[in-house]
C-alpha cells in the first residue's frame, strides 16, 4: 500500500517541456509527478511555444520565475549551470518535436519521460535508446492508462494459467469526439493530430492505440504478435492520408488471433478502453472507465467481479494500493503509479541497480519502441491495401 512516504532518497528535481495552460494533457502529467511528495518537485519549465504565456503560466502554478524558459534548449542550458538544477523533464509537446526535445535532454544528462508515441520511427527510437544507455539515463513513456493496480490482478491471473490456454484477444478504444470536421476549426491540438508534418504517420493509430496495445503487451507478456493487418480511412476527407478509423486484425506466436478497433468518429461513444482477453477456460475484461473492477467470466459458472484492493487479489496488484479497498481510484491515481515508477527506476539507474531495472514493471524505452513498431507495422499493412504482414 503506497501512502506517500518516500520510496527514493529525495524527490528528483523535475521539469516540462510543453504541457503549459493551453495543452490537453499537462496537467495530467503534474497530477502524476506531484501526487507523492516524496518523488518529484516541479522546479522549471518550458511550459509553451508561447514564450510569454509559457511563463506567465508557470509562475501561476509556483514555479520561480526564473526558471520558467522561453524555450528548451534554454531551459536544458541555463539549468545546467545551477547547483540545484533540474535532473529529469518530461516532454507534454506535439508528436513531432518529441524526438530533438528528447535528444537534447539526453545530451544535457537528464532522465526524460516523453508522451506517447514516442517519435515517427523505431530507427528514431533505437537510435535515443543507444543514446540514453550511454548516458544512464531512463526513459518514461506515459501511457498513462497502465497504472492502474487491476491490470497487475489481470497480468498474474493470465501468467497463473487461470484463463487456461490464451485463444483470443480483443482491443477497442473509441470515441465520438472527431466525429466533425468542424473538430480541426475549433481546436489546436485536433489540427495537429491530423497533420503528418506533426503527428506522424498515423492520427488515431498513433493517438490512442498505442495506449491499448501497451496494455496488452503488460498482460500478456509472453506473447508476440507474429502476423497483422490493419485497414485504415479517413471518413472526414480532409485528414487524408491520416486514418480517423482503423480496425485491425492480429495473429499471436502462440495461435491467439486478435481483434482490434480504434476510432475518433465512433459517435456518441464515451466507453474508452476495453481489453477482452479470452483463454480456453476463461475469459478477464478490463474498461478503463472503471478501472476499481475487472470482470472474470469462468465458463459454466456465474460472473465474478474483483474489485480493486480486496484481500483475495494477488500481492503485484495491491503494492501500489492507495485509497484501500471501496473507495474508488482512477486515472489520476493511474498517473500517479506510472510516474512513482519512473522515479524508481530514475534513482535505481543513478544507482547502477541493473539487477533490480531488469525485473521492474514500467513503461520504458522498450515499451515506447513496441508502440511505434505497432504503428509503423499498421500503417505499412493499411498502405499496401489492407493486407496481411510479417510484424517487424
Ligand atoms: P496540445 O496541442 O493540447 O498541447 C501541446 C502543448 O505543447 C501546447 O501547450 C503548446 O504550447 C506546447 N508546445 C508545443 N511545442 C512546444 C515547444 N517546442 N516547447 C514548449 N512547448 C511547446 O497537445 P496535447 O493533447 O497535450 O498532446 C501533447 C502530447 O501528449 C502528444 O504527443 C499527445 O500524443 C500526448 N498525449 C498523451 C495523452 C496520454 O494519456 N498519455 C493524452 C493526451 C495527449
Amino acid at each position: 500500500m503506497l501512502n506517500g512516504e518516500r520510496k527514493i532518497a529525495r524527490p528528483f528535481r523535475w521539469a516540462m517541456v510543453g504541457g503549459g495552460r493551453t495543452g490537453q494533457v499537462g496537467y495530467k502529467h503534474r497530477l502524476g509527478a506531484l501526487r507523492d511528495n516524496t518523488a518529484f518537485q516541479l522546479v522549471a519549465g518550458a511550459f509553451d511555444i508561447d514564450a510569454a504565456r509559457g511563463k506567465d503560466f508557470g509562475e501561476n502554478i509556483g514555479v520561480s520565475p526564473e526558471r520558467c524558459y522561453s524555450d528548451y534548449k534554454t531551459l536544458f542550458a541555463e539549468e545546467a549551470k545551477r547547483p540545484d538544477g533540474i535532473e529529469v523533464v518530461s516532454i507534454a509537446t506535439p508528436n513531432g518535436t518529441h524526438y530533438e526535445i528528447c535528444k537534447a535532454a539526453l545530451h544535457a544528462g537528464l532522465h526524460v519521460i516523453c508522451e506517447k508515441p514516442l517519435f515517427f520511427t523505431t530507427a528514431q527510437v533505437q537510435e535515443i535508446k543507444s543514446l540514453a544507455k550511454e548516458k544512464g539515463k531512463i526513459i518514461g513513456v506515459t501511457y498513462g492508462f497502465s497504472g492502474s493496480q487491476i491490470l497487475l490482478q489481470a497480468r498474474h491471473m493470465i501468467a497463473n494459467g487461470d484463463l487456461g490456454d490464451i485463444r483470443i484477444v480483443n482491443l477497442r478504444y473509441s470515441h465520438g469526439f472527431s466525429a466533425a470536421e468542424s473538430a480541426e476549426k475549433y481546436s489546436d491540438a485536433a489540427k495537429w493530430r491530423v497533420d503528418p508534418k506533426i503527428a506522424g504517420p498515423s492520427f488515431i493509430i498513433g493517438d490512442i492505440s498505442t495506449h491499448t496495445y501497451y496494455i496488452s503487451e503488460l498482460l500478456l507478456p509472453h506473447m508476440k504478435i507474429e502476423k497483422l493487418l490493419c485497414d485504415r480511412q479517413s471518413f472526414i476527407k480532409s485528414r487524408s492520408p491520416l486514418e480517423d478509423n482503423a480496425h485491425m486484425l492480429m495473429h499471436y506466436d502462440n495461435g491467439a488471433v486478435g481483434t482490434a478497433w480504434f476510432s475518433a468518429v465512433d459517435t456518441g461513444y464515451m466507453g474508452s478502453q476495453t481489453v477482452r482477453i479470452v483463454g480456453s477456460k476463461a475469459s478477464i475484461e478490463f474498461h478503463d472507465y472503471n478501472p476499481n473492477e475487472l470482470l472474470y467470466q469462468v465458463q459454466g459458472q456465474p460472473y465474478q467481479t474483483l474489485h480493486r484492493g480486496m484481500d483475495y487479489l494477488d500481492a503485484s496488484a495491491l503494492e501500489d494500493e492507495r485509497l484501500g479497498a471501496l473507495h474508488t481510484e482512477g486515472l489520476s491515481e493511474s498517473w500517479a503509479n506510472i510516474y512513482l515508477k519512473f522515479a524508481i527506476a530514475m534513482d535505481a539507474k543513478n544507482r547502477g541497480d541493473e539487477d533490480f531495472l531488469k525485473n521492474f514493471i514500467y513503461p520504458g524505452i522498450d515499451a515506447g519502441l513496441e508502440g511505434v513498431r505497432w504503428i509503423e507495422n499498421c500503417v505499412r499493412s493499411a498502405d499496401q491495401g489492407a493486407v496481411w504482414v510479417d510484424f517487424k
